[in-house]
């Protein structure tokens, strides 16, 4: 098609569209936006062109859009709807698409910051005076390489016209991939009113976008300075869209549901769903039980005066080197909605929050969205979690009750939303974990963080014949047979009838399960304090309350129901007791204390701490700075606390900057 019959095709189509132009320029608009199908039913030749050669027809459309009288004289032309046949999954993106009208949809990763690049430059020749304009489209500024007049190299720089800029990285969405491939990314250009403060919000990090434009090549520049053989793709936008994100979209056919509404009335499919949670892994039912709970999740409220109280709940397993973390975990993102599965050690390069990088390209920085950003409403399944930065650790914190992460930092401030349930899995600092020692103090993370978890599962591994016997029976018959797994239900199923419940089911309490929480709380709360010590065991906070609401309606979910009962309730309780009894548990007293998990010491080892630190006073009062451990454990032994406990609340003092040694055997009041 010639050019002069691209003008006049594309003049006529928007004749028809002449009111919505001038009310766009009127309006002070940049650009006006036209569906694509309209262009398609109006002239279907001239739309075939367009995704043909994208950047001529566009060029003439911005011409003849200019003809139409317009007040302003620039106007861009951007086309969204484009038929099916143009959108591309990013990893199918190969040269044959190069300068074709291509759409790609996916999270936005990074951005960097907007920066003004030149999209022309005009030359002067300084032997004939001759005016040269370049187009660049390169990242490499380009000069003029002749002039008509014979002349190479030297010319003037006239002018050049700029554009804001900016680069954005966009990644494939987890839904979009099938269990297990890694996300494939694409760089895309942004320019003009496409960077405006007012698009900029649509574009912050973890946004899904919906991008029509243009597929292009650029080179690598080499270290050289020379060009290479290798050029990266990238996409000039020609528009770019927000998708309204929806929890899950993972379709749900008519004989799923009502499939899935059946089972939902079997009285044992709780029981169904956690024997389906990774089948070939032996044992473990408590956690895979609570597994359940969590993935359903509870309700996210919203409150009059803006506050919101989280509904994801979070679940941490700390545990003795290969007892099937990895494995479960591993799981678990297969059949989680909208998962995302890394680990603490590969996560600290993108950050598993955010960060801001510097950016090559734009030579600037970027703001790079980690992965509990991306996973915003759905999980984030994070291995080796003691692994994580220091960084994304004082990130987490935010992120984990107050569900965004704000970030400010090199000029670069933003806040990104992480309505992410956390799923994490970490080992003991030792390498085994050890019921005696407080939690907090066994795991390479500050007990602030600890606290924010839900539920937290030890998993050990204890030689027992029995649980041995089972367990290498199970082991070695997938070794010889790995197609004989037993499960109730495939995993595909399985993530159907969780998407499902989080979809349809906003279970609501009811009175007699709140009554049966507030019971529960308001006695473990008020337990009777212990012997002759003045401290109280503080057994539970308000945050393992509303743990206890999220658990209870994650249990309402199973059965897809809308109230939660005092059945739920009850259940709820049993997995926070049976979480309690594992890591809340102070062996000394026979009871659950929360101060093991949240500060690392337990209340009756605060009560001897107490009675330490009353002898070490004595003693510095009676033989002056220095106090030989010795006469600290004698003096100690008189009222009945052993060596051992002398010795843990010297660590524990110096820790806190009470006490330091100066010798092995001596210590002193700082
Ligand atoms: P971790 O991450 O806890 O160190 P892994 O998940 O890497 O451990 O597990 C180590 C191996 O042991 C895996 O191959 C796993 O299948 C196997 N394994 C451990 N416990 C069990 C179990 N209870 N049932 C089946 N396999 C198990
Ligand atoms: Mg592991």
């Amino acid at each position: 098609m010639e050019t002069s019959e691209q003008l006049t095709r594309f003049r006529d189509f928007f004749e028809s569209y002449k009111d919505r132009i001038h009310e766009a320029v009127a309006k002070g608009d940049k650009s006006a936006v036209f569906d694509f199908k309209d262009l398609l039913v109006h002239d279907p030749e001239l739309a075939d062109s367009l995704l043909e050669d994208p950047e001529n027809l566009l060029k003439a459309a911005e011409v003849s859009i200019e003809n139409l009288d317009l007040p302003t004289q620039f106007i861009r032309v951007r086309f969204n709807n484009l038929p099916a046949t143009s959108i591309l999954r990013i990893r199918d993106v190969r040269s044959i698409h190069l300068d074709r009208f291509i759409v790609v949809e996916g999270l936005v990763r990074q951005t960097s910051d907007v920066r003004p690049q030149v999209t022309s430059a005009k030359f002067e020749c300084p032997s004939c005076g001759n005016n040269i304009q370049i187009i660049q489209i390169d990242t490499q500024f380009k000069e003029p390489s002749r002039c008509s007049c014979g002349r190479r190299g030297k010319f003037r720089l006239l002018s050049k016209d700029l554009v804001d800029a900016q680069r954005i990285v966009v990644e494939e969405s987890p839904e979009s991939l099938e269990g297990g491939e890694q996300p494939k990314r694409l760089a895309v250009f942004l320019k003009g009113d496409l960077v405006e403060p007012k698009m900029e919000k649509r574009t912050t990090p973890g946004t899904k976008v919906k991008i029509t434009g243009v597929l292009k090549e650029v080179s690598i520049p080499l270290r050289t300075g020379g060009q290479s053989t290798r050029f990266d793709l990238v996409m000039e936008s020609n528009f770019i869209e927000p998708i309204e994100e929806t929890f899950e979209e993972i379709n749900i056919k008519k004989e799923e549901e009502e499939k899935i509404l059946e089972l939902s009335k079997d009285p044992r499919i709780y029981q169904r769903l956690i024997s389906s949670v990774a089948p070939s892994i032996y044992g473990h039912e408590d956690i895979k039980a609570a597994l359940i709970l969590q993935l359903m999740g509870g309700v996210q409220k919203e409150h009059t005066d803006g506050t919101k109280r989280r509904g994801d709940m979070h679940v941490l397993l700390v545990g003795d080197p290969g007892v099937s973390k990895s494995q479960l975990l591993q799981f678990i993102s297969k059949i989680a909605p909208k998962a995302r599965l890394v680990s603490g050690k590969g996560s600290s390069a993108a950050g598993l929050t955010a960060t801001i990088v510097k950016d090559e390209f734009m030579r600037g920085w970027a703001l790079e969205a980690g992965a509990f950003v991306l996973a915003n409403g759905g999980f984030c399944i994070l291995d080796e979690m003691d692994k994580i930065n220091p960084e994304d650790i004082s990130a987490l914190h935010q992120a984990l009750e107050q569900q965004i992460i704000t970030i400010a930092k090199a000029n670069v401030q933003a806040t990104l939303k992480a309505k992410t349930t956390l799923l994490a899995a970490a080992n003991p600092k030792l390498g085994r974990f050890d019921p005696y020692i407080p939690i907090a103090s066994q795991i390479n993370l500050p007990s602030t963080l600890i606290n924010r978890f839900d539920l937290i599962f030890p998993m050990r591994d204890i030689p027992s014949r029995e649980f041995d016997d089972k367990v290498a029976s199970h082991v070695l018959n997938l070794q010889q047979k790995p197609d004989d797994i037993k499960t109730e239900f495939p995993p595909e199923f399985l993530k159907k009838y969780i998407s499902y419940a989080r979809q349809k089911i906003k279970p609501a309490l009811t009175k007699e399960a709140v009554e049966e929480i507030k019971t529960f709380y308001v006695s473990l709360r008020n337990l009777p304090s212990i012997g002759e010590q003045e401290l109280r065991p503080i057994p539970i906070s308000a945050r393992q309350l509303e743990a206890l609401v999220r658990l209870a309606e994650g249990s309402a979910r199973v059965r897809l129901s809308k109230k939660v009962t005092k059945k739920d309730a009850q259940m709820a309780i049993e997995t926070l007791k049976r979480c309690l009894m594992q890591v809340g548990f102070d062996p000394e007293t026979g009871q659950i204390d929360i101060d093991r998990i949240s500060t690392g010491i337990t209340t009756s080892q605060r009560s001897k701490i107490v009675k330490i630190q009353a002898l070490i006073n004595e003693l510095t009062r009676k033989i002056g700075k220095r106090i030989p451990i010795d006469d600290l454990i004698m003096e100690a032994s008189e009222q009945g606390i052993e060596e051992e406990q002398v010795n843990e609340a010297i660590e524990i003092l110096k820790r806190d900057g009470t006490i330091y040694q100066p010798s092995s055997n001596m210590i002193e009041k700082i």
